[in-house]
């Protein structure tokens, strides 16, 4: 049946685009409340986020233990992590284990972009249009397009001449990649490239680092994970996980009760040092509550990671160079193993290109005001489109043939991150309004998941053909996110979170911050009042069909 739409491939209860850890989610779950689904992907194989970002150095930087599904006790039975922060390749096999715990690649269409998506009023069901000339019709369309897929394009003079060996980290060649003997330029130095460097150092010639913005660096302080520390997580692991899903950040370690100059300045010290000794990416922030909020109590963790760079480069240039100045945690903190250390070796140079800025890149290498590198390769970890960069790549036509680029030419706006006003029976996975990339992602993602099908569940169990947020709420809602903002500092840094590393980009900044513990409760209150904010309708379409 198509509904007279000559053109269309297909009919589906539901679309989901997108098989990382959201598609493949939100796979299981619509398959459970007994809906005909189709993941389009246009990776290769599952994995999103794993699949695509190979480089060396790539892991997470949120404990393996945490950064993984919950609601099975099958996996969390039979899968075991092998290092506190697990590698790229461990991800994978763990996306890839998931996959086949619950055959969920049969409905899965990999190497497949999903184009465009329109929705149809008449029929309240969105038609999704693939590069494999599927017209797919569905009643539903979820979005689980990742917050960081959709990679920036290098925006530099001559980016198209280099004739050497151009890598992008975001789209990294399976089979790897050998610098031995090469003269290897990078730039970047936000998270991928700070994970990459040390490695790309041990191994090439000599390698030129290409940096704009200084980060602040965390140590990761990774070690293999014993087995007796795993099987003690897992014994208590639901309770780890509601700590998680009910803290800031997703992660199960409590926050601080202290305020930075409540305490001396011997027990301050202490508590970063301690904070520093432990790693990761909460090694500061974790120490104080004022940290995000307070721009004198930021200064003290800005001076103290400074400080720490300082000590680590010998060469005093280099690491000025390096020391970042914005307020720490304004902007993603980077978590490395050995990352400063690396500007220690001879093989390694850092070209500052606030002092030194880039003119354009040649055939050969890169040309700065002052020199010209010959390179053999060129790697670009130059980050993402970040949050909305995937959403706006799809010709997303919405009610009244609104097109969602349009309504958010000014900056997106959704009501709790999970819907657009406009847009009905379309759903976005950590979408902006939502605490997604300021959180552990799995819990985020996690909660995304469960919201929307049991939104579903709830419409298919009342006979419902519309769900679609209120402009109303939605106002409200983006109000509520910037004012939560603008509690913080967070605004302040010229940061991927405001859009301000894409030229032409709306300066908005999109994550809610007030936590994922806050933001849960905020999102089970609306369905406790009935969907509050959503409008559900049964459609003219069906009405029409039911009267006949
Ligand atoms: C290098 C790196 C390290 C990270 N480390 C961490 C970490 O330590 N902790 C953390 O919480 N988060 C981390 N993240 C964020 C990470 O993206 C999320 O944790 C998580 O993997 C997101 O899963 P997802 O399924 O929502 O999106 P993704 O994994 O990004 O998957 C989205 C998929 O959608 C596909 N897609 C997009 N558009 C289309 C289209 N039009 N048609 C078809 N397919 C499409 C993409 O190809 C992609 O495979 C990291 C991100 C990066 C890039």
């Amino acid at each position: 049946m198509n509904n007279g739409k000559n053109d269309v491939s297909e009919v589906l209860d539901a679309v989901i685009v997108g098989a990382g850890f959201s598609g493949l989610y939100m796979l299981i779950r619509l398959r459970e409340l007994g809906l005909k689904c189709a993941v389009i992907e246009k990776g290769g194989d599952v994995g999103g986020t794993w699949y695509w970002n190979r480089y060396p150095g790539a892991r997470c930087d949120i404990d393996s233990v945490d950064y993984c599904y919950s609601f099975s006790p099958k996996l969390l039975k039979e899968w075991r992590w092998t290092e506190r922060f697990a590698t790229q390749p461990e991800i994978l096999r763990y996306l890839e284990f998931v996959a086949k715990t619950f055959d969920l690649k049969r409905d899965i269409r990999f190497s497949s972009t999903v184009l465009s998506a329109e929705f149809d009023e008449n029929a309240d069901t969105w038609l999704v249009s693939t590069s494999y000339g599927e017209r797919i019709e569905a009643k539903y369309l979820v979005m689980a397009v990742g917050n960081l897929s959709e990679p920036k394009r290098p925006d530099i003079q001559g980016a198209d001449q280099f004739i050497g060996n151009e890598l992008h980290t975001s789209k990294w060649p399976k089979d790897g990649v050998d610098f031995t003997g090469c003269e290897v330029g990078i730039i970047g130095t936000g998270s991928s490239g700070i994970q990459a460097i040390p490695l790309i150092a041990n191994q090439a010639k000599h390698l030129y680092v290409f940096q704009r913005t200084p980060n602040y660096s965390m140590p990761a302080r990774n070690a293999p994970l014993e087995p007796n520390y795993i099987e003690e997580v897992l014994a208590d692991f639901e309770k780890r996980r509601e700590t998680s899903r009910r803290s800031d950040a997703g992660t199960p370690f409590p926050p601080s009760n202290k305020a930075t100059f409540e305490v001396s300045d011997e027990e301050r010290s202490a508590m970063f040092e301690a904070g520093w000794k432990r790693g990761g990416i909460n090694s500061l922030s974790y120490a104080f509550n004022d940290f995000f909020t307070d721009e004198i109590a930021n200064q003290e963790a800005q001076n103290f990671a400074r400080k720490k760079i300082q000590e680590i480069v010998h060469d005093p240039i280099t690491a000025k160079s390096l020391s970042p100045i914005h307020h720490i945690g304004t902007k993603r903190t980077c978590v490395d193993t050995n990352y400063f250390e690396t500007y220690n070796r001879e093989n390694v140079t850092l070209v500052d290109l606030r002092s030194d800025p880039i003119q354009e890149i040649t055939p050969h290498g890169v040309t700065t005001k002052s020199r010209n590198i010959k390179l053999d390769s060129l790697v670009y970890a130059v980050g993402f489109d970040a949050v909305t960069g995937a959403l706006n790549a799809i010709n997303i036509v919405g009610r009244g043939g609104q097109r969602l680029r349009d309504a958010w030419n000014d900056g997106p706006a959704t009501y709790l991150g999970l819907m657009v006003s406009g847009f009905p029976n379309m759903f976005l996975v950590t979408g902006p309004g939502s605490p997604g990339v300021l959180s552990n992602m799995v819990v985020s993602i996690e909660q995304h998941i469960d919201w929307i099908a049991g939104a579903i569940e709830h419409l298919n169990s009342r006979s419902f053909t519309r769900i679609e947020a209120s402009s109303d709420a939605q106002d409200q809602w983006v109000a509520h996110v910037n004012e939560l903002a603008e509690g913080t500092l967070y605004p302040q840094a010229t940061s991927w979170y405001l859009g301000s590393n894409i030229t032409g980009k709306a300066r908005v900044f999109m994550p809610y911050v007030n936590g994922c513990g806050n933001y849960r409760s905020e999102c089970e209150a609306v369905v406790r009042d009935g969907y509050r904010g959503f409008q559900l309708t049964t459609g003219s379409f069906i009405q029409q069909r039911e009267d006949a």
